[in-house]
């Protein structure tokens, strides 16, 4: 076994790559790995095997654009682990998509799947492109063409994809339907996150949010902490944004300050974050919702708050802010949003962390929810889908919380402790040949 390549790459990883200062997410999620093997002394071997994605697929193809030229697009699948079960994890559109962010997201949702327990391993999907760009026709050819591209390591069995940044139901239904056309008849658990009529779950839409709020719940009752009337900061006001705000504001919460990627609004007596949602869908943006003012995304993060709810992009708690950084508890909606030098600043300043692998891993339980259903042909209620999430996130919730205090860890770490332990067991059982 050649344990030298796991010290050096993790002497590298302190989360910045060469010559940026901007955090390498793979080596961040490399790094967490090694954090958690060390503490469980996972054997060197165990640790170079989970470090690393069993496979990346890189694809260059082209769309027809509206005025009849061809642009060629970059796009990646990437399975981090199939131990578990089907490699499981969303499509990005972004134009900041990049081969290590894709490796990390697929690792991620390796241990998110394995912390909620749910019988997947973990992918992540990306094209580079800025999809504001682009006109809904090449939108969907975009879509239909990547699918056709990956295809071949696809597949109810093999790989689900599923809604990531700016990408939704619609883009979900273009890609089954395009992989279905291409086998010759209908596939719907080949892609979770579809609209209702095509096989969505109902309760698929909120359910990142919901599954973050029933861990906030735990997580406050555990520290004595009471909703009503906490105070909430959100960075990001998409899907798992936008709703989680509306649901913590539901159960008592304030809302001080929300923000998207041209900014954030702030009052520091609170406002309706329904009503911002819809100032910001009738203005293109938050800025300028009556009775707040401009906060920009960094200064928005130190704003004094109890729950802080990172829902935008990786790397935006390092440590030249986790110091400022002022909220009690920090629920990731986003992935991968704090970098392993900050974790340890928040953890010293007594900050509860609530880690993306848990807080929003209600997503991908409903998108396995989803695609059991499609399996099944057969449907649930709302009511019966909420109720599963509730006891998968608080079975989740209450194993990482206990470890945490087993080994007087973080709860990140303990979060990767939990998970490593269920890949690793599954990699042992299935041998190595
Ligand atoms: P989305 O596209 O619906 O929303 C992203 C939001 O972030 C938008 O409001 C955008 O304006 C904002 N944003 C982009 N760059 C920003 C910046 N630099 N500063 C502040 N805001 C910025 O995406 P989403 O589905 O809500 O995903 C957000 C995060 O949650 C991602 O990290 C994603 O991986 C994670 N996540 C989403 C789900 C899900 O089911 N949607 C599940 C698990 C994790």
């Amino acid at each position: 076994m050649d344990t030298t390549q796991v010290k050096v790459d993790h002497a590298q990883s302190n989360g910045a790559s060469a010559g940026s200062d901007k955090p390498n997410p793979f080596l961040v999620a490399q790094e967490q790995i090694h954090i958690a093997a060390d503490l469980i002394k996972l054997e060197p071997g165990m640790e170079a095997i989970l470090r690393q994605p069993e496979r990346e697929l890189h694809v260059h193809f082209p769309v027809r654009m509206d005025d009849g030229s061809i642009r060629v697009f970059d796009g990646y699948r990437v399975q981090h682990s199939t131990a578990r079960g089907p490699a499981k994890g969303g499509i990005r559109f972004h134009q900041d998509v990049s081969i290590d962010e894709v490796k990390a997201l697929a690792t991620w949702m390796t241990w998110k799947c394995a912390v909620v327990d749910i019988p997947y391993g973990g992918g992540k999907g990306g094209i580079i492109v800025d999809p504001k760009q682009l006109s809904l026709g090449e939108l969907e050819r975009l879509s239909r063409r990547f699918v056709t591209e990956i295809q071949g390591i696809i597949g109810p069995e093999r790989d689900i994809p599923a809604p990531d940044v700016n990408t939704n139901s619609q883009i979900m239904a273009w890609m089954m339907d395009q992989y279905s056309r291409n086998k010759g008849y209908t596939v719907p658990g080949v892609i979770t996150g579809k609209p209702l009529a095509l096989g969505g779950s109902l309760g698929r839409n909120e359910a990142t949010a919901r599954g973050l709020q029933f861990c906030v719940r735990e997580a406050a009752q555990a520290t004595g902490m009471n909703l009503q009337g906490a105070t909430v900061v959100v960075q990001g006001y998409g899907n798992a944004g936008n709703i989680a705000a509306r649901l913590l504001a539901g159960d008592g919460a304030k809302v001080l300050a929300v923000s998207d990627s041209q900014g954030g609004i702030y009052s520091k007596d609170g406002f309706d974050p329904i009503q911002a949602l819809r100032y910001k869908e009738e203005h293109g943006t938050l800025k300028g919702f009556a009775g707040t003012d401009a906060v920009s995304n960094a200064d928005l993060l130190e704003i004094p708050c109890d729950i802080l709810v990172p829902a935008a992009l990786e790397g935006q708690i390092t440590a030249a802010n986790a110091d400022r950084i002022q909220a009690k508890m920090i629920a990731e909606a986003a992935n991968g949003p704090t970098t392993p030098e900050a974790d340890r600043i928040l953890h010293d300043k007594g900050v509860l962390m609530l880690p993306d692998i848990l807080a929003n891993a209600g997503g991908v339980t409903v998108s396995y929810f989803e695609w059991a259903q499609n399996i099944q042909g057969f449907y649930w209620t709302e009511e019966e889908v909420d109720e599963r999430l509730h006891r998968v996130m608080v079975r989740a919730f209450n194993a990482v919380y206990e470890t945490a205090k087993q080994h007087n860890v973080d709860m990140r770490t303990a979060a990767y402790v939990v998970a490593i332990r269920r890949v690793a067991e599954a990699v042992r059982l299935r041998g190595i040949y």
